[in-house]
């Protein structure tokens, strides 16, 4: 439906975390006159990306009432994209050259890098103006046809305030999801997720099994081959006589799933293969979690779907008042964010409109009949993929009269996993597709989003 020209309804809206997906939502909601409060419970924006050494002190994440650490990123993190297709569409991920000499120019950059971009983010938008740091949302719930927020400050000081609309930002990389390995309870070493993985410096001289190898597992993995004594990565994807030594380090082997960990220490894979190891780490991924989220059992994550969601972000029957951004993974997620951040905002003035609850339902079930078909689990649910990505994407552009996503930015998406799964220990510094790159800076050149090609962008 192609939307009207003027705002209808200016809102009070709440925008919970200050990250890549809060951030831009939060303009987004204040470019379309909604008045706006993020709540963000550290100190500066950023999420995920503001790195620290400290880690949690249940290195498996398991007991509920630890202190948590919000940030997964480890020392040695760089993009595992290029970052040309990971900027918002106005404000290009490129080298800066008027900054100073801590800023990293390359095409996958430093996690310190992204953290830069997203400060002057902020700043160029003057997003810092709508946060309120050290502010932690303990409790999200409805209060007749308004939302109802209860927030507790750094002093410990809480506050109950009504907005017109939730919009919950809060990230999804934080409660980890751990392996469920036969015998483990026995077993008598060490083991951590990768959410509390920093530095490589603890595993000196130890025998380690890495369970998974997608982004996380692949470069934790390498990072330790420096100072482990022998690395092993379990991958649950690999059929299950795989053995193999790994490029690009000596002491590096992939094998199948583990089979079964023994109290004598030893990790048996189902390739036969023995070995006796010292740590287990778990890159297994993580779980959508939503602590302060009351809506009477209506939503639910049952194994790490989130629904009823209509296009993963609207709850039917509680639309347009909540909303979560951010929720799919296999996509170019700023783009994403900055999309669906739209399409809240324009929804919320009335500028364009949700179908009926029943329709949404309907949709909704009809998503969830196809991933049954296909014969994937509810963990899958909000996975897009290459294809799937770019179809939602332009969904939602077309939704709110947005241009389609551009190719060259889908392509690099779809190459870069490509490099990802096939040169895992070069990906960042070699690609064949240097035309992409070109087109990318020419586009942005044609927007007068930069004066100039930066010179380092080729490495
Ligand atoms: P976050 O960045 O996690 O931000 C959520 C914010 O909400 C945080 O600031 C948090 O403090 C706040 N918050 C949470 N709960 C509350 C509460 N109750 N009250 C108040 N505040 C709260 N994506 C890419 O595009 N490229 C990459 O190269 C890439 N690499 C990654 C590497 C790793 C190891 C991981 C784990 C993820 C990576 N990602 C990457 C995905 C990354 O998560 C997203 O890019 C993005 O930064 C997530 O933004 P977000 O705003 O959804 O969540």
């Amino acid at each position: 439906m192609a939307p009207s020209c003027s705002p209808i309804n200016s809102l009070h809206v709440a925008v919970i975390g200050a990250g890549a997906a809060g951030l831009v939502a939060a303009r987004e909601l204040r470019r379309e006159s909604h008045s706006v409060v993020v709540f963000e419970r550290n100190t500066e924006v950023g999420g995920l990306w503001v790195y620290t050494p400290q880690s949690e002190p249940d290195p498996l994440s398991l007991d509920p009432n630890r202190t948590v650490v919000h940030s997964s990123v480890y020392d040695s993190l760089r993009t595992n994209l290029p970052r040309e297709c990971m900027g918002y569409s106005d404000f290009p991920f490129v080298p800066r050259p008027e900054h100073d000499e801590s800023r990293d120019p390359r095409r996958y950059p430093t996690h310190r890098e992204v953290l830069a971009y997203l400060r002057d983010f902020a700043r160029e938008f003057k997003l810092v103006e709508m946060v309120r740091f050290g502010t932690e949302v303990v409790r999200v719930e409805q209060d007749g046809r308004k939302w109802k927020i209860r927030s507790r400050n750094s002093d410990g000081v809480s506050r109950d305030e009504i907005f017109d609309s939730v919009v919950v930002c809060n990230g999804h990389y934080t409660e980890p999801r751990v392996a469920q390995i036969p015998g483990i309870d026995l077993w008598p070493g060490k083991q951590l997720h990768s959410h509390n993985y920093r530095v490589p410096d603890p595993f000196k001289d130890q025998v380690v099994v890495v369970i998974g190898n997608f982004a996380s597992g692949s470069d934790i993995s390498r990072d330790l081959t420096g100072v482990a004594k022998e690395v092993h990565i379990a991958a649950r994807s690999k059929p299950s006589e795989t053995y193999e030594k790994l490029t690009g380090a000596d002491n590096l082997w992939l094998h199948p799933m583990i089979e079964t960990a023994r109290k004598d220490g030893s990790i048996v894979f189902k390739n036969g293969k023995v070995v006796q190891a010292d740590t287990i780490v778990h890159c297994t991924g993580y779980i959508y979690h939503f602590p302060f989220l009351n809506t009477n059992g209506y939503i639910t994550v049952e194994d790490n779907c989130v629904g009823p969601l209509y296009k993963h972000v609207f709850p039917p029957a509680l639309a347009p008042g909540l909303s979560f951004i951010g929720l799919p993974w296999m996509t170019l997620l700023f783009t994403l964010f900055e999309l669906q951040s739209k399409w809240v905002a324009a929804v919320l003035s009335g500028r364009v409109t949700l179908p009926s609850e029943d329709k949404m339902m309907e949709d909704t079930n009809a998503l969830y009949a196809k991933r049954d078909a296909n014969g994937f689990p509810k963990r899958y649910t909000h996975r897009l993929g290459v294809v799937g990505q770019a179809e939602y994407l332009n969904w939602i552009a077309d939704q709110i009269g947005e241009p389609p996503v551009e190719q060259w930015r889908n392509k690099e998406l779809e190459d870069g996993y490509v490099r990802l799964a096939t040169q895992s220990d070069t990906f960042r510094d070699k690609w064949d597709d240097d035309h992409l790159i070109v087109e990318a800076y020419e586009d942005f050149l044609r927007q007068k989003l930069i004066s100039a090609i930066p010179s380092q962008i080729f490495g």
